[in-house]
Order: C-alpha cells, then sequence, then structure tokens
C-alpha cells in the first residue's frame, strides 16, 4: 500500500501549513483553534484562497476539489494553530447538509456566504435536560401563518453569542413519538427573542453559550428539509461532524512542543512516545478512511472514539511529563483542563460506543 501523498497534494498542505503558521504567530494558543480560534479575517482568508466549500460542486457555488484536498488544508491549518472556528461549523457540517436537504432557495441564500467565509454558524441540538438523549429535546417550533414561532432553551452552542445563524432542532409535533416529531430551522440570531448567554468553561474561555428562544418568529420558508423529518437529517450530519481530522488533531502542536522538553533517555517516557506516535498514525489513517468514504457506515462512531481518547491522552502525558512546572498556567495546564471535552462534545465515548456496540456490531440492545 502506498501511503504517499501526490505531489499536488503535498504542495497544498505545505501552503496550508506556512499560512497556518503564520496567522498562528499572532495567537496566544495554537491548540484547540477549530473551537476557540474565532476570527471572522481568518474566514474571509479562507474563502479568498477557496479554503471553505472545498468539495462542494461548482455549480451550488463551491470549488468542486477532493475530499483528500480538503483533508490536507484542514488538517494543516488546524495542527499550526489557524483561527478556523468562525467558519467551521459550516463548512463542516452544515453545508453538507443544506447541499443534501435545503431547497434551491436556501443554497443560494447561504451557500455563498459560506464559501465566501462571510458567515458563521452555531448548532443548536443539546437543552438543558436533553444532550445524549436527543430525541427528548423540548424546544419547540409551532407553525402560526407563515412562521414558526420557537420557544426553549438550549445550551452548550459553541459561538451562540457570535454567530450569524443558528441550524436549530426543534420538536413540531408534540403528537408524534419523540423521534419522529423534530424539524430543523434556520434562525437569525438576531431575531428578536434569542439572547445568547456566554458559559464561561474551566479554561477561562467562553466560546459556547446558554442561548433563550422566547417567542422567536421564524419564516416558514426556514424548515429544512422535511417537516417532522429532522432525525434522519440530523443522524447523516453527525456523521460529519464525528469522523474529521478536528477530532485528531486539536492538540498536536502541544505533544510535538512538549517532544522537545521530555527526558527521551528515560525509557518508559520513550515507550509511551512511541505509543502515542503509533495511535496517532492510525488514528490519521481512520480519518482518511473516512474522508475518501471507504468507512462503514456508523464508523465514524468508533473513528471518534480512537481519535478523541487518544487526544486526551496526548494532554495526560504532557502534563505528566512536564512534572510540577505543569501547573503553572499555560498550554499545558489549559490542555489538561480542556481535555475531558474532547470525549463529550460530538456524542460522549459511552454514546458512541453504544453505537459501535448496535449498528456497526449487531449486539443486542442492553
Ligand atoms: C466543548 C463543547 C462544545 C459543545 N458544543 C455544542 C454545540 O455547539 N451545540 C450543541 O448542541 N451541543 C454542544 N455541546 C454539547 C454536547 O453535545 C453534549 O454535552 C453531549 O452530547 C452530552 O450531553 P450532556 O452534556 O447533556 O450529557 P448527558 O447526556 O446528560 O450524559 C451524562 C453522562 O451519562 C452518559 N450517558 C448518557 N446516556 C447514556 C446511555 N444511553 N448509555 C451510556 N451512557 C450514557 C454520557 O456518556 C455522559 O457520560 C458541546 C459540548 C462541549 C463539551
Amino acid at each position: 500500500m502506498d501511503f504517499e501523498m501526490p505531489a499536488s497534494i503535498e504542495a497544498l498542505a505545505e501552503e496550508a501549513r506556512a499560512v497556518g503558521e503564520i496567522v498562528a504567530r499572532e495567537r496566544p494558543l495554537r491548540e484547540d483553534s477549530w473551537v476557540i480560534g474565532f476570527d471572522r479575517g481568518f474566514s474571509l482568508e479562507m474563502g479568498r484562497r477557496g479554503w471553505l466549500g472545498m468539495t462542494w460542486p461548482v455549480s451550488e457555488g463551491g470549488h468542486g476539489r477532493t475530499p483528500l484536498e480538503r483533508f490536507v488544508v484542514t488538517e494543516a491549518l488546524i495542527t499550526a494553530g489557524a483561527p478556523i472556528a468562525a467558519s467551521w461549523v459550516g463548512d463542516r457540517q452544515i453545508g453538507p447538509t443544506l447541499l443534501a436537504f435545503g431547497s434551491v432557495d436556501q443554497r443560494r441564500r447561504y451557500i455563498p456566504d459560506m464559501v465566501a467565509g462571510r458567515t458563521s454558524w452555531c448548532l443548536g441540538l443539546s437543552e438543558p435536560d436533553s444532550g445524549s438523549d436527543l430525541a427528548s429535546l423540548r424546544t419547540r417550533a409551532v407553525r402560526r401563518g407563515d412562521s414558526y414561532v420557537v420557544e426553549g432553551r438550549k445550551i452548550w452552542t459553541s459561538f451562540g453569542a457570535l454567530a450569524d445563524h443558528c441550524y436549530l432542532v426543534a420538536r413540531t409535533n408534540a403528537e408524534a413519538p419523540p423521534h419522529a416529531g423534530l424539524s430543523e430551522l434556520v434562525v437569525d440570531m438576531q431575531s428578536p427573542g434569542v439572547v445568547a448567554r456566554p458559559i464561561v468553561d474551566a479554561t477561562r474561555a467562553a466560546h459556547f453559550c446558554e442561548v433563550e428562544f422566547d417567542g422567536v418568529h421564524v419564516p416558514a420558508e426556514n424548515l429544512v428539509g422535511t417537516v417532522d423529518g429532522s432525525w434522519r437529517q440530523v443522524t447523516r450530519q453527525l456523521e460529519h461532524e464525528r469522523g474529521g481530522i478536528d477530532r485528531l488533531v486539536s492538540n498536536r502542536a502541544l505533544f510535538l512542543d512538549v517532544l522537545e522538553h521530555v527526558d527521551t533517555s528515560d525509557a518508559l517516557v520513550r515507550q509511551e512516545v512511541a505509543a502515542l506516535e503509533g495511535a496517532f498514525r492510525v488514528g490519521r489513517l481512520l480519518v482518511l478512511r473516512e474522508t475518501l468514504g471507504q468507512a462503514p457506515r456508523h464508523f465514524s462512531a468508533a473513528t471518534k472514539v480512537f481519535c478523541t481518547e487518544l487526544e486526551q491522552r496526548v494532554a495526560g502525558f504532557c502534563a505528566r511529563v512536564l512534572g510540577p512546572g505543569s501547573l503553572v498556567w499555560g498550554p499545558v495546564a489549559r490542555a489538561a483542563c480542556y481535555a475531558p471535552a474532547y470525549s463529550i462534545m460530538g456524542g460522549t465515548s459511552s454514546i458512541l460506543r453504544n453505537v459501535v456496540a448496535e449498528r456497526l456490531l449487531g449486539l443486542p440492545r442492553a
């Protein structure tokens, strides 16, 4: 098997690495830049370089490039620490969802702005009492004339206070079984009745929010796909969220930095470095398999578990090998505090193991 990338792909990766390194120098941190690096200026730069909507059809306003090209660009940018968060949700999953389920009018309205890096999106799924069990969500959207009126509360909404649009999943049918009464709406975050309150996390970042929807009127034309048909759509969307390179390289730069300072004459340290590096390469192949469409359906659950648990091992390793020095607040202490989030966001490892057990292996439900 040949694991070398073609020269043209290597050249593209090199360009993205160089751009990423330059922009990252201006920033306090390189880690988790797809979550905490919110910079609209850099989104516009990505748009100018053709690095948003890379694989979307040219007829829809995208660039018609290959998944491998998108893979190397995003890997290089995130590894370098480039602030791609402002465009990430749109590029990773909302664009593909609109291309799959949106109307012609919706695609014309939203896709060009995403590709240019002009808009930012947030994802309104989780609620105070509905996270893993998404089907139990209670935010309601009731049809009144030409609008839906939305009432409810979302939580952990990344970029809720900064985004232009929220991709909201709400209950449109209270009579149907929980999975069968949900629909998807695009909500303008400037609409009257939308209030986003940032939540400060353990690392003092405040990228996610509690978002209240108090009688928010949303034009009925903003409903995406089928009324009450969200379950099938959102399951597809989560596949985009789980199998990507963002779940592997969030703290890759930190690992490489820390390696410069560790005592590799210690055999135990050497063994751990080898184990982490070996697992990184396996994880990268798993992501490549997802990228190239070669993974079985639902395997993104396994890929995310493997990759995010590795990111956690990396954070633990960095803190351990630097010893007490890592307790001083800085990138390593921050990484150790942040690491638990990797296996929670985008579906917890427990839930994803259930997916692997039931849908991939066909094991009986507990
Ligand atoms: C950094 C970060 C960013 C996020 N961004 C967003 C966002 O932008 N938009 C959004 O909508 N959400 C976002 N989330 C929320 C995230 O999707 C939820 O936290 C996650 O789905 C878990 O839901 P929960 O927190 O309600 O935990 P719960 O569902 O209450 O789970 C609590 C614990 O119980 C376990 N558990 C629950 N049910 C089962 C089961 N059936 N079998 C085995 N174990 C189970 C879980 O694994 C977990 O350990 C974000 C979270 C984080 C940490």
